[in-house]
């Protein structure tokens, strides 16, 4: 049989896309056989630029379905109902979120509100029994996020967090080949991810809603990708910033260079920003090989080439994959991928000593996980 349930079966237990298919198109990943059985249904919770991508990437999903919305914002909704056939009944706001516990229609809550929200959000979702999806970064600090994984263990409900490059093929390759000793001990890791950041009046540099800058938005894709790229916790941290625009800059940090030291011995040296673009890339060197992957974590297409060559394999719909493999999880019992909770704290951990780093000059911090 092949259908997407056995694709997902394979990838989990660490085939890897390119042992299955040298290059499995967009469409036969997503068209084939439909999966018996009923669909993950899915509501999500502020409905802004992600949930967008979210929703429209979820029509190709075969498992999974959006079939109710949350929303502060009552112009919203005409648009939303329309665009995804969503009923009256299935649609809340923040006020009345606690309605959904009676909701057979939602299964999950998909949270996709500012940073400083998530906290305030999933304890509100897991109060409902809904199982909760929050976007990255988890929280705005490791402790924060443990409180999310009590309530959530609390109220009984599976807790994950959006990171959706763990469905995506490049990278469980990789993932893959360090696994199977292809690489050899890893000796060293180099990962970038940033961008240029628009609009100086948005959320995400009012440190109030966002937590912190680059490095919380985005400086956890090379935080989160050295630590898959290792297989290792690190044990120290070492930080820099550099802040050439005070003013935009004025609440978050703007860039942030950091250094992850783990117990094999790898160091791996990250930055992030929110000032340049072109920064984008995941470079681990083992002894025996290395794998490059450019780019390494934004949509995609996400591209990649090893000691061996280039890697042969079409890239997904990130979302779209992840969504389907969460419903895998979450109806099937499907072990859980790298993305629950406890892996979203692993990252706080490592952030809060990054920013103390920073505010330190500079110093070692230490890391118990
Ligand atoms: P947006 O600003 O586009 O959307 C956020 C939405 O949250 C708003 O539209 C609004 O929806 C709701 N909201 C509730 N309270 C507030 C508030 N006080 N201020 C602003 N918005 C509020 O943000 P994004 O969609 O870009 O990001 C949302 C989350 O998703 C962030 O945590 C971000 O890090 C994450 N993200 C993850 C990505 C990934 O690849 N995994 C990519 C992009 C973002 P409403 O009006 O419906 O209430």
């Amino acid at each position: 049989m092949n259908t997407r349930r056995d694709f997902l079966q394979k990838i989990s237990m660490g085939l890897g896309a390119a042992a299955l298919s040298p290059l499995m198109s967009q469409a036969s990943f997503f068209s084939a056989n439909k999966i018996p059985g009923r669909k993950l249904n899915v509501a999500l919770m502020g409905l802004g630029g992600y949930a967008g991508i979210v929703a429209r990437a979820m029509k190709q999903c075969q498992m999974a379905t959006l079939t109710g919305i949350v929303t502060g914002t009552p112009s919203k909704i005409d648009k939303w109902k329309k665009d995804y056939n969503i009923a009256d009944k299935n649609i809340y706001n923040y006020d009345n979120l606690q309605n959904i516990a009676k909701n057979p229609d939602i299964d999950v809550v998909y949270i996709t509100t500012p940073n400083s929200l998530h906290q305030k959000h999933v304890l509100q979702v897991a109060a409902t029994g809904k199982h909760v999806i929050c976007e990255k970064p988890l929280a705005d600090t490791a402790q924060q996020a443990r409180e999310m994984i009590a309530a959530c263990k609390k109220a009984g409900v599976k807790f994950y967090v959006g990171y959706r490059l763990h469905f995506q093929p490049h990278t469980r390759e990789i993932i893959r080949m360090r696994q199977a000793g292809e690489f050899g001990k890893i000796m060293h890791v180099n990962n970038y991810m940033g961008f240029r950041i628009g609009d100086p009046t948005q959320w995400r540099l009012k440190k109030a809603l966002a937590g912190g800058g680059a490095m919380m938005d985005v400086g956890v894709y090379a935080l989160n990708g050295a630590r898959y790229a290792t297989g290792e916790e690190p044990i120290w941290v070492t930080a820099q910033e550099a802040k050439t625009d005070p003013v935009k800059f004025a609440e978050v940090d703007e860039t942030v260079t950091f250094q992850l030291g783990f117990p094999g011995g790898a160091i791996a040296e990250c930055g992030t920003t929110y000032n340049f673009n072109n920064f984008e890339r995941l470079y681990m060197i083992g002894e025996k090989g290395f794998a490059e992957l450019s780019p390494a974590f934004g949509y995609g297409p996400i591209k990649g080439r090893t000691h061996l060559g280039e890697l042969q394999i079409q890239d997904v719909t990130h979302q779209a994959a992840q969504m389907d493999g969460l419903a895998d999880c979450i109806l099937n019992g499907k072990p859980d991928p790298n993305m629950t909770g406890e892996e979203g704290l692993k990252d706080m951990i490592v952030i809060d000593a990054v920013y103390e780093s920073i505010r330190k000059n500079g110093q070692k911090i230490l890391i118990n996980q």
